[in-house]
């Protein structure tokens, strides 16, 4: 499968008064509240980028926010000007794209209001009665949608990424060269949808690279390794020769575990201009990576892993996850005890519980033992909060939770196993990768200035990170009157009632 775009469609002339305007949100909630965005993490969120490529140009104006980089959208003259509003964002962020939607009918009731992104394919039902459209496929299914509310005129001849709308400051080029992935890790919103992986071609990918206009690309694929050898040697060839000519100065890129099974990896993509990695590494325990369904990650032990990718001159970046409901706290304890008494690896980019996203084989898994907690919202699904019964007692695992993001009790720690990195992996690594080495020592130990420095001082509400008790973002309250009709609109989506059982709200969509 190419998910490259359609066949061009005939330019149609439009007038200049039907021109229509177009407004493409990435919704966001922070886990911490911040309401300010965050400007500094990466990645970031391009799904408005690429979403605005269905539209012409020549037809409509289209503009784009992203509240995860820009802060809460609380501009109501945005939001009362688009003729088709489109949202997308991640499944906790789902109620958001309620917010927006009632914001926008009650100032404009002739608004299209269109939504996509995991949440929405795993509620088609719920969906449907919120939005005009539930796209259940993927960014292609917009041109479609465009062409039955506006007409042909209005759809681009070709559907490419509009890296004109980002902001100027930014200094990172983000590309997609592939989708989807070949592997079915039983906790990823990827395995609960069941797409195939696939690929965009070398052409569309180079021309990508270059419109960014930026010399650092990050490439956004799931799974940028895939299951195809001639296609991932394919795009070193075309890296190597953009690195090799100075048109670009280096890329990243998400692998799996197999990637590291073949020593010759790393050369190869050293020799494109790799400069970092990311691979979700997320235990240094085979138990529990096999539990996942992650043997990828148990081809080559992590640590040796790790350690090759530094030593061949590439950053190494990853995520670790904990489970307090299939794990003791003091096995997850000693986890975190390993992980920073190794000077040899990397700190990991962040730590979080694991999610039950809905629909994936995990959160079945969790429904039918009924592990999951009582009154779980859907925006308790963070990776933050505690939302399944822990097999210790709840007030210690929630004090855990607590200390987790920023590694609490532990930062003294953390500084000297940055120290021997430092000190380990001097002359072998640049001066920039050892700084973005260190950084994520300094994110997790200080998450809020370091990825949102704007938000320091601001006020936020106290947290509790137990499920159903969780305070609710600031965002749940209206910021202006809206119709009656749109009520209910701001009230959570619940994903389990009183006993622990599927909620109402998403029975219909979950319910076996
Ligand atoms: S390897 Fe990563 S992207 Fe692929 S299924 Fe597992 S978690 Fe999802």
């Amino acid at each position: 499968m190419q998910p490259t775009s359609p066949a061009p469609t005939a330019a149609v002339a439009v007038p200049r008064t039907a021109r229509k305007r177009v407004l493409i949100v990435n919704v966001f909630f922070d886990e911490y509240r911040r309401t300010t965005g965050s400007p500094y993490r990466v990645p970031q969120a391009m799904a408005p980028c690429f979403l605005a490529g269905a539209f012409s140009a020549r037809a409509c104006d289209v503009r784009i926010y992203n509240e995860q980089y820009s802060g809460v959208l609380r501009d109501a003259d945005l939001l009362a000007w688009p003729d088709m509003l489109v949202l997308t964002g991640l499944t906790s962020a789902y109620d958001r794209m309620l917010h927006l939607t009632a914001y926008a009918r009650s100032l404009n009731p002739r608004v299209v209001v269109v939504a996509g992104g995991p949440g929405v394919r795993a509620m088609p039902g719920r969906s449907r009665r919120f939005f005009d459209y539930a796209c259940m496929g993927d960014i292609e299914e917009l041109q479609s949608v465009v062409r039955e509310a506006f007409g042909a005129a209005y759809v681009a001849d070709e559907d490419f990424p509009r890296y004109d709308l980002l902001e100027g400051r930014r200094i990172l080029g983000y590309v997609e060269s592939s989708r989807n992935c070949n592997f079915s890790c039983s906790f990823c919103s990827l395995t609960a949808e069941g797409r195939g992986y696939a690929k965009y071609d070398l052409d569309y990918i180079e021309r990508q690279i270059l419109a960014t206009g930026k010399k650092q690309i990050v490439f956004i694929d799931n799974n940028f390794y895939g299951n195809d050898r001639r296609f991932f040697l394919a795009r070193l060839d075309l890296l190597g020769a953009l690195y090799r000519e100075r048109r670009i100065k280096g890329w990243s890129a998400l692998v799996t575990g197999d990637f590291f099974g073949k020593t010759e990896n790393l050369e190869l993509v050293r020799e494109a201009g790799c400069k970092a990695l990311f691979s979700g590494i997320e235990s240094f325990d085979t138990e529990t990576l096999l539990s996942y369904n992650k043997r990828q990650n148990t081809l080559v032990p992590q640590v040796e892993m790790i350690r090759n990718c530094l030593e061949a001159g590439i950053i190494f970046a990853y995520g670790v996850m904990l489970d307090p409901a299939t794990r003791r706290l003091a096995d997850l304890r000693r986890e975190i005890e390993f992980i920073v008494g190794t000077p040899e690896i990397t700190m990991p980019a962040y730590f979080t519980l694991v999610i039950p996203l809905l629909g994936t084989p995990y959160f079945r898994d969790c429904l039918n033992k009924g592990l999951l907690l009582p009154n779980v919202r859907l925006r308790d699904l963070d990776g933050v909060t505690v939302a399944m019964h822990p097999r210790d007692p709840l007030d210690d695992v929630v004090r855990f939770a607590r200390d987790l993001p920023s590694l609490r009790g532990y930062r003294g720690r953390v500084m000297r196993q940055v120290m021997g990195f430092l000190a380990h992996y001097r002359g072998r690594l640049t001066p920039l990768q050892l700084y973005s080495a260190v950084l994520n020592g300094a994110l997790i130990c200080m998450e809020t200035f370091a990825t949102s420095p704007g938000s320091i001082g601001s006020k936020r509400p106290r947290q509790t990170y137990l499920a159903g008790t969780e305070a609710l973002d600031p965002q749940y309250t209206p910021m202006i009157r809206v119709a009656a009709a749109f009520e209910g609109h701001f009230r959570p989506t619940m994903v389990t009632d009183e006993s622990g059982a599927l909620a109402d709200d998403v029975a219909e969509d979950l319910s076996v």
